[in-house]
């Protein structure tokens, strides 16, 4: 996580610039307005006040949000995020990326995506139980197996998880593992499920490097937040033989040109994905972005690269594993620049792919060993990365453009043919 610049006015942005994007995904694909007014905002928006008995015995209200973008192609999906500024615009972009997350990897899927505006860093085990009891209950009657599932986000894991699943199963009076993903494996959690985004991350930076001629051993990398995204991305990577030069936390950066002790931060890191506080010699997140590198992935919250730093990033290949954190400007700032960019809605789908598997193993009762995951997203990831690709080549587009046209037109479709428009 880095250094929090969300408020409602820029989260504002994030919605706009992405109806900005698949508008223009649209009007190339040749579909009428009509299709853009439905796509822009998500189908159906529920917001929940959620009374919380606190461990000193007050009732706290917390408010929450769940919006389904579009359910043509099938249930809503995606993450529940747990974070101070969670607001209603925000989610309802995050749940339009899901849609195009879930379009790029082709599964049978809309988006979805739900937040509560709470910090649980400062909150007891307990005090989060009780929460994430209290919004199942509140959004039960919208969500499910066969209508929209949930998963883990920002600050959420695989705990919480635990907790909603048998909250629901407690509503639904049947043991329903369908209902969320991301569960831990003794409760029907998948194989690889943990890691996947940075898995998926990783085949992209791998497929992208090859486009670009760099050579992943010691090829320099700067990960930006150190989350569930961000540690296994480094992880990865330095098992790979790339060095890692630079990372951070919402508290600041680390930088050592001869690469980082990953095992040793990962070791060190708490469960928010804090570690630099442990260090006096750091640097701000600014000064990490314009570090001399050869691949810059953004791995934490929305606005971090904006038009004010992108003149100042040195990096040949920027992958984005966090959602949104690359401004329009921005992205046209770096393309412009001829580096490569790797957008959110493709370079973070290996999250949503394995949480994908992980309900399918729910659903037949019959689990998949890793092998068998990893082998499944490495094929979807490398067909959408190659599919993104050709399509930013052949419609002479930038990659954001270009997996928008990818992720939109089966939603599209959907619509279509269901005589929704
Ligand atoms: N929250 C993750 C994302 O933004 C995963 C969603 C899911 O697994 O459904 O892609």
């Amino acid at each position: 996580m880095v250094a929090d610049k969300g408020n409602e006015s820029h989260q504002h942005d994030v919605l706009k610039s992405t109806q900005t994007v698949i508008h223009l995904a649209l009007d190339k694909l040749g579909y009428p307005e009509e299709v853009f007014e439905l796509l822009k905002e998500p189908v159906r928006m529920l917001t929940v006040k959620i009374p919380v008995r606190m461990d000193d015995g007050k009732v706290k209200v917390f408010t929450g949000y769940r919006a389904q973008h579009n359910d043509a192609v099938g249930p809503t999906k995606g993450g529940i995020r747990f974070h101070p500024n969670v607001t209603e615009k925000e989610v309802k972009a995050l749940s339009i990326w899901m849609s195009l997350k879930c379009g790029i990897v082709d599964l049978p899927y809309g988006g979805g995506k739900g937040g509560i505006i709470c910090d649980p860093r400062d909150m007891s085990f307990r005090e989060l139980e009780r929460l994430s009891r209290g919004y199942v209950r509140a959004i039960s009657q919208i969500v499910g197996p066969a209508k929209d599932i949930p998963a883990p986000d920002v600050f959420t894991n695989s705990q919480i998880m635990a907790w909603m699943m048998d909250e629901y199963s407690r509503i639904d009076e049947y043991n329903s593992p369908g209902f969320i993903t991301g569960k831990p494996l003794v409760l029907g959690g998948s194989h690889g499920r943990e890691t996947a985004t940075a898995k998926g991350v990783t085949i992209c930076i791998r497929e992208a490097a090859k486009k670009k001629g760099i050579d992943l051993k010691g090829a320099r990398v700067v990960v930006q937040g150190f989350g569930n995204a961000g540690s296994f991305l480094a992880k990865f990577m330095h098992d790979a033989g790339a060095k890692i030069i630079g990372i951070s936390d919402a508290y600041g950066g680390l930088h050592d040109e001869n690469g980082l002790d990953i095992d040793y931060l990962l070791d060190r890191r708490d469960s928010f994905g804090t570690v630099t506080k442990l260090f006096n010699d750091t640097i701000s997140n600014e000064e990490l972005l314009k570090l001399d590198c050869d691949i810059l992935v953004p791995a934490a919250i929305e606005n971090q690269i904006t038009e004010e730093n992108a003149h100042n990033i040195r990096a040949g290949i920027v992958v984005e594993a966090a959602n949104g954190p690359t401004t329009l400007e921005a992205t046209k700032i770096l393309t412009e620049r001829g580096i490569l960019l790797v957008p959110d809605v493709l370079a973070s789908s290996g999250g949503v792919t394995v949480s994908y598997f992980e309900w399918v193993q729910n659903n037949q009762g019959y689990y998949w060993t890793e092998e068998e995951v990893e082998e499944k997203l490495e094929k979807i990831l490398v067909n959408s990365f190659q599919n993104v690709y050709d399509t930013a080549q052949t419609r002479r587009v930038d990659m954001r453009l270009a997996a928008y046209m990818v992720g939109v037109r089966k939603m599209a479709e959907a619509c279509r043919f269901r005589g929704w428009i």
